[in-house]
């Protein structure tokens, strides 16, 4: 069995790997494991100097990886680029913040002396998504090891050379041996691998089908999971927004990473006085961007990562036209080679279809009308999702207000959902649990030590 890497802008493949034999995979795990009581020996001045190698490597040939993530899952280079320095930039938050945010905590109690310190797990297992190939994995491995754990990382099957590169880094940046390390193996082998005593622990960021599986074997084994899930990010505009800005910001927030992104805004939920002159606006913009070559800085319009996944867009895209969305524009795939696909404006989006009820993945704007705010933020919580949400509105005290309803993993007040090395990021629902980033990522993967001392 082979792993292919396919340039989704053209069809060609690449590349193409052996999957890793199951016997390979454990003396990896092992000498993961192995890796890791050397590793938590390090103090944190030790583990920052080697995370912040990590970020100089990646700034130094930032266009050579940008190429790399752009040739194998086809987003913009320009995007590709800002994936790359903002990788480096979680390397050196967490080198510069990991030994604050785990210092011993002293607490008063009946003891003589109580604290609370935080110890590493183990091996963390990564399961990891192709969206953004890099940043996605050391957004999870940079917390991950700078807390004393070890890292072995199973990626997407068609990011099979992000994933390798990924571990070549680690070995440029001069990591001890097997701190990081990456297997090229199936979702079938992943049960294995999260059965596996070398494994403490395990973090997915991907589908809900996939979260349900990998959530289930991690309990049936009793390993600590946290999982990042999809999302049906609403997009609230209400009566007051400013319909130039927020209309500019709704195209970045929907088409950037051809809406490949959990926390892209995927149901516009609008309040009806404005909506006519809101699409209007929106489908000017939309119609003004530019599709072609990902790698020419000019193009807007990037193939989808896959002709399977643009396949199962397109079916919701017909699926919610048959249930009474109106099509405002594009709907169809794009008359060229690669997994390109017009952008698409659906209207008149209502819950019970595909565009409202399901998560996106891809460059779909679904238009949801509401009567007022309180319908808005009805029908933004009327999902099984719950990571991201932004409301627009010249009112930010009405904003709070409607924020403070939503249910959702962060809200967003006239500005699009975004991650950030500084604040929390994860979903309630079936959007996930646990967090990544801040200090609440970093404490995902320790125990929480209680010492007690008469
Ligand atoms: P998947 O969820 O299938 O893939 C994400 C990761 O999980 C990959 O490493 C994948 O490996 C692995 N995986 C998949 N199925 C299992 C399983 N049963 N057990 C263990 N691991 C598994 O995403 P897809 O690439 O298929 O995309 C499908 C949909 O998932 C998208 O349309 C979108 O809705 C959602 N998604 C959400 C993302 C997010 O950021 N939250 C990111 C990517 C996708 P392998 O590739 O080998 O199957």
């Amino acid at each position: 069995m082979s792993i292919h890497s396919i340039n989704p802008a053209t069809g060609e493949t690449i590349h193409s790997f052996p999957v890793l034999q199951n016997h390979a995979i454990e003396s990896i795990l092992k000498s993961a494991a192995t890796a890791q009581f050397h590793w938590k020996a390090l103090d944190f001045n030790q583990r920052s100097a080697y995370f912040n190698k990590l970020a100089q490597i990646l700034r130094q040939s930032r266009d050579k990886y940008a190429h790399l993530i752009t040739e194998e899952m086809g987003k913009l280079l320009k995007e590709a680029r800002s994936e790359v320095e903002k990788c480096a930039l979680a390397c050196e938050y967490y080198a510069e913040h990991a030994a604050a945010f785990l210092a011993d905590e002293p607490i008063v109690s009946d003891a003589g002396r109580s604290y609370v310190s935080y110890q590493p797990l183990g091996v963390v297992f990564c399961i990891m998504p192709w969206n953004f190939p890099f940043w996605q994995v050391l957004r999870a491995a940079a917390p991950a090891m700078m807390a004393g754990n070890t890292v072995v990382l199973k990626h997407a099957s068609n990011v099979p050379r992000c994933s390798l590169a990924l571990e070549a880094i680690f070995r440029e940046a001069d990591f001890p041996e097997n701190t990081f390390r990456s297997v090229l193996i199936t979702s079938a082998q992943v049960e294995q691998v999260i059965a596996s005593e070398h494994i403490a622990a395990v973090t997915l960021t991907g589908s809900k089908t996939a979260g349900r599986k990998v959530a289930a074997v991690a309990g049936h084994h009793l390993k600590k999971c946290v999982l990042e899930l999809g999302g049906s990010d609403p997009f609230v505009i209400l009566a007051d927004a400013d319909i130039t800005f927020t209309a500019k910001q709704a195209v970045i927030g929907r088409f950037q990473n051809m809406g490949q992104s959990c926390i892209a805004a995927k149901r516009f939920i609008i309040v009806e006085t404005i909506a006519d002159e809101f699409i209007s606006s929106f489908k000017d913009l939309v119609s003004q961007l530019r599709y072609g070559d990902p790698k020419n800085d000019a193009t807007d319009i990037a193939p989808m990562a896959r002709t399977d996944l643009r396949a199962d867009l397109h079916k919701q895209v017909k699926r919610s036209l048959s249930m009474g969305a109106k099509l405002i524009a594009g709907g169809t795939f794009m008359q060229t080679q690669g997994a390109y696909y017009v952008p698409t404006i659906l209207d008149q989006v209502r819950p019970g279809m595909p565009a409202f009820d399901e998560e996106m993945f891809g460059p779909v704007a679904a238009f949801v009308r509401a009567r007022d705010v309180e319908d808005a933020v009805a029908l933004a919580n009327q999902t099984q999702f719950g990571l991201g949400a932004s409301i627009w509105t010249q009112n930010i005290t009405q904003g709070e207000t409607a924020a403070n309803e939503i249910q959702a993993g962060c809200t967003f007040i006239n500005g699009i959902v975004k991650s950030d090395p500084r604040l929390p990021f994860g979903g309630i629902k079936h959007s996930g649990f646990g967090r990544e980033l801040s200090y609440h990522g970093i404490r995902e993967f320790v125990n929480v030590k209680t010492t007690w001392i008469k």
